[in-house]
């Protein structure tokens, strides 16, 4: 139940690595031009279904580095602070990750961290983001806000933002807005062209099953493909492809997101990424998720009948504002009832104080399990 934490290996992904281990092996240099899947173009095999997946355009999509390093990477083009508007908005149970990232890039302008450092908080006793929260922060402090950078779906209570709605409304205030998508790819309809953001970052080992640590996808909006206006870092990956291997050229960027790439990437995690991927284009997100809505729509029911005042489930009931993931709060429990849980054979995620998150994936989670799970819930409690 923790796809949401680590997919599960995909079957083709062994046979997927094996062969640019072969090609290596058989090939040496050789294989950037002469591989199968040739090395030097490899994440280009990536971008097209990367991009169906999160609902953007290829020119808008790249696999490269990791998550928290893409939010980096897009902050240092898209959060140019001055003296008067250097604010950033991030939600208060923000993944700790990104947290850490907003605050150094306003320690690294030159900003006090807490000062500079607006949350947007659910109310007191409730769980959930409410916009008219993230409203008022706007009318109150919109010209002082630089960046608004939002988990697109929350890792804590699962819920699934209206990315559109955010993005409007910070647009509004002239902020930039950018989403990490990490519990959203894979999981929920992103849209993300459509949403207006301006960039969103994703990792690729939760819900897209690609391997611990694997490479992360990155967004950058059709409409800052081609400025060359804004400051970036750049590498040799970042340099037009025609001429990249000339060395001498004077630096000519490259559009789309695929300028912000700096390396030659690692091959054996696009590899995963790729067996992965293929299976996501195989099925399409329109049939996984219509399978998810059953299952964690099962899920709840089930834990429905436990009774409210033994459980809560924090995520929102309407399932267009969640994915897969329910946050389930347990009166009185603490960790016990988790390892008892893990003890019995379901592994789930504990989140202090006392809220159980479990994440069915259309992918390999049955209804069975979810039975399964609820029944040994059952008999714990
Ligand atoms: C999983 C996750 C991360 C992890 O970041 P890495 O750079 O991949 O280690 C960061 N932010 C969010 C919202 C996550 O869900």
């Amino acid at each position: 139940m923790t796809g949401n934490s680590l997919g599960l290996q995909p079957k083709q992904t062994r046979a997927y690595v094996n062969q640019e281990l072969e090609d290596w092996a058989n090939l040496g240099v050789e294989g950037h031009f002469e591989a199968k899947n040739p090395w030097l173009s490899y994440h280009e095999f990536l971008t097209e279904p990367m991009a169906d997946i999160v609902g953007a355009k290829p020119i808008e999509v790249v696999v490269m580095n990791t998550l928290t390093a893409n939010l980096h990477f897009m902050m240092a083009s898209f959060y140019q602070p001055t003296k008067t508007r250097y604010k950033i908005v991030i939600e208060s149970d923000a993944f700790p990750s990104d947290k850490y990232a907003v605050e150094s890039q306003l320690r690294h302008h030159g900003f006090n961290h807490k000062e500079g450092l607006i949350l947007w908080k659910p109310r007191k006793n409730e769980e959930l983001l409410n916009y008219e929260d993230l409203e008022t922060i706007l009318n109150q402090q919109g010209d002082e806000i630089a960046l608004i950078m939002i988990g697109g779906v929350n890792y804590y209570t699962g819920q699934f933002l209206d990315l559109k709605r955010i993005t409007e409304l910070g647009h509004k205030h002239g902020c930039i807005v950018g989403f990490d998508c990490a519990h959203g790819a894979g999981n929920v309809q992103l849209n993300l062209h459509d949403s207006g953001a301006d960039f969103a970052a994703w990792c690729t080992y939760k819900y897209l099953n690609s391997g611990p640590g694997s490479l992360a996808g990155c967004f950058v909006h059709e409409r800052h493909a081609y400025r060359k206006d804004l400051n970036r870092f750049a590498g040799w990956w970042s340099h037009n492809k025609q001429t990249r291997f000339n060395m001498r050229n004077e630096f000519n960027q490259l559009p789309g997101a695929e300028g912000w790439q700096l390396s030659n990437p690692p091959i054996l995690s696009m590899a995963a990424i790729k067996a992965s991927i293929d299976l996501f284009a195989e099925i399409g997100m329109e049939k996984l998720i219509a399978k998810s809505k059953k299952l964690t729509g099962y899920f709840e029911f089930l834990l429905k009948q436990l009774g409210e005042d033994t459980i809560r489930i924090i995520t929102p009931s309407n399932p267009k504002e969640r994915g897969c993931q329910l946050s389930i709060q347990v009166k009185n429990a603490d960790k016990t009832l988790h390892n008892k849980l893990t003890e019995a054979g379901v592994i789930s995620d504990w989140r202090e104080p006392d809220v159980i998150r479990c994440a069915p994936t259309p992918f390999y989670n049955s209804y069975e399990d979810v039975y399964h799970l609820v029944e040994k819930l059952k008999a714990i409690l």
